[in-house]
Parts: C-alpha cells; sequence; structure tokens
C-alpha cells in the first residue's frame, strides 16, 4: 500500500470509529479531500482508491487542476476558501458546492452567475467564529437574515453552515457555537442541516457536534508544498 492510501484509510478508519462511538452513520458524512497545494496526480490517486469529493480554496490553482481531471466522471469539486466576486464565474466552470458565501456582494454575484448559466449550486453560509469582523463570514447573530436571502434564489441549494475553528483555543467552542447556528437555520428550512466543519486536527471533535462534511487536507495527502 502507497503512503496515501495508507493515511487515507487511517483516516476512514478513524472517523469510522468516532461515528460508532457516538452512534451516527458513516452515510450522514461526507469526507471532502482538500487538494490545494497537491498535483492533480494525488486527485487521480485518490479517485482510484474511491474518493470522488474534492476542496479546494484558490480559484488560480483549482481551476487548471479540475480541468486536468475532468476525465473523472464521478468527482465533485468543492471550493471552501475566501471567494473573489471576480472569481465566481471561474469557479462554476467545475465546482458543485461553495461552502464559503460569507457576504452579500459574494450571494449577488453567485446568484447572478448561476442564473446566466441556468445552474443550481450547492452553498453553505460561512460563519465567522472571531471577534475580528475582517476575518470574512457572516457573525452567528447575522445568520438568520443572510439565509433567508439566501433562501430567495431558488437556483441555491441551501446545505447549511460552513466554519473553521481557532486554533487558539478547544475547537470544541467553536463547534458548539456551528451547531447551534445550525439549529436556528434549520428552523428557516429544515433542509439546510448540513455542517461543514472539521479539519485534520479535530475532525474527530466536529463529528461529536454533528459535522456532516469534513473537509481533511495534510492527514490524508501529507504535507503541502507550498
Ligand atoms: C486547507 C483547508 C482545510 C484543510 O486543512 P488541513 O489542516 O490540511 O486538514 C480545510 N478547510 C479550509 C477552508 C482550508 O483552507
Amino acid at each position: 500500500m502507497s503512503a496515501l492510501a495508507e493515511r487515507y484509510a487511517e483516516v476512514q478508519q478513524r472517523i469510522d470509529a468516532k461515528l460508532s462511538a457516538i452512534g451516527r452513520s458513516r452515510g450522514q458524512v461526507t469526507l471532502v479531500v482538500i487538494s490545494k497545494n497537491h498535483p492533480s496526480d494525488l486527485v487521480r490517486d485518490l479517485y482510484a482508491l474511491g474518493q470522488t469529493d474534492f476542496g479546494e480554496n484558490r480559484d488560480q490553482e483549482a481551476a487548471p487542476k479540475a480541468a486536468s481531471v475532468s476525465d473523472l466522471t464521478r468527482a465533485r469539486w468543492h471550493f471552501v476558501g475566501q471567494l473573489q466576486t471576480n472569481k465566481v464565474k471561474s469557479v462554476l466552470n467545475y465546482a458543485d458546492a461553495l461552502h464559503s458565501l460569507d457576504r452579500d456582494s459574494l450571494l449577488d454575484e453567485v446568484a447572478k452567475q448561476t442564473e446566466r448559466l441556468e445552474r443550481g449550486l450547492d452553498v453553505f453560509i460561512q460563519l465567522n467564529l472571531t471577534d475580528d469582523p475582517g476575518r470574512g463570514g457572516i457573525r452567528p447573530d447575522g445568520l438568520e437574515a443572510f439565509a433567508e436571502q439566501v433562501l430567495e434564489h431558488p437556483r441555491l441549494r441551501l446545505r447549511g453552515v460552513m466554519g473553521v475553528a481557532a486554533l487558539d483555543r478547544d475547537p470544541r467552542w467553536d463547534f458548539e457555537t456551528i451547531r447551534e447556528a445550525s439549529c436556528r437555520l434549520q428552523e428557516l428550512d429544515y433542509q439546510a442541516s448540513d455542517i461543514s466543519a472539521g479539519m485534520s486536527h479535530d475532525f474527530e471533535a466536529a463529528l461529536e457536534f454533528g459535522a456532516t462534511h469534513l473537509r481533511i487536507g495534510t492527514a490524508i495527502t501529507g504535507e503541502r508544498n507550498l
């Protein structure tokens, strides 16, 4: 087994073990492998192992990578990084899901471009879990107002909320905030029940707090070559 296949199997085992410990089923959880800073060969290798969902955070890198593996017909691309409005058109060439819908101007552009293309898009509202408004994301107390705007656009399928736990404290603190926000969102739209949370160092904790979409990079891919 290659080192990549070993790491992939180990992470899958850890996900399975945590889910069975807390009584959740594997079918409720999507593993998104973050392939940023790795070549398209890594995507091919993981696809050969059965992985279909991949994530990227920069369009400049993701667009050529997704194009070069467009023969992998079951591959799905998740855009997880901060997105400039002038990159939305490009991202829509390959992405099936946007995890980082975080402001009005981005919502307007995504709504406009999906309408132009007459296509749908899965979206997650990114929460800002810090006190720093410059970090991007919707403040948890502004979630419902923003979600109501998202729900006005029928091409956008609101899947739920997304968050990145702070590194300088127990991630459970932020995962609890995300879970609480998710409950409020579901009162607006019961279908928007997904939670995109959990990375290499905190995915097991995220699963305890209801994460449905894990965004895992280095634990599977190995260190990124920056
Ligand atoms: C890079 C990235 C990840 C994956 O991080 P790892 O620590 O390598 O698992 C997850 N989410 C976002 C938004 C990222 O940019």
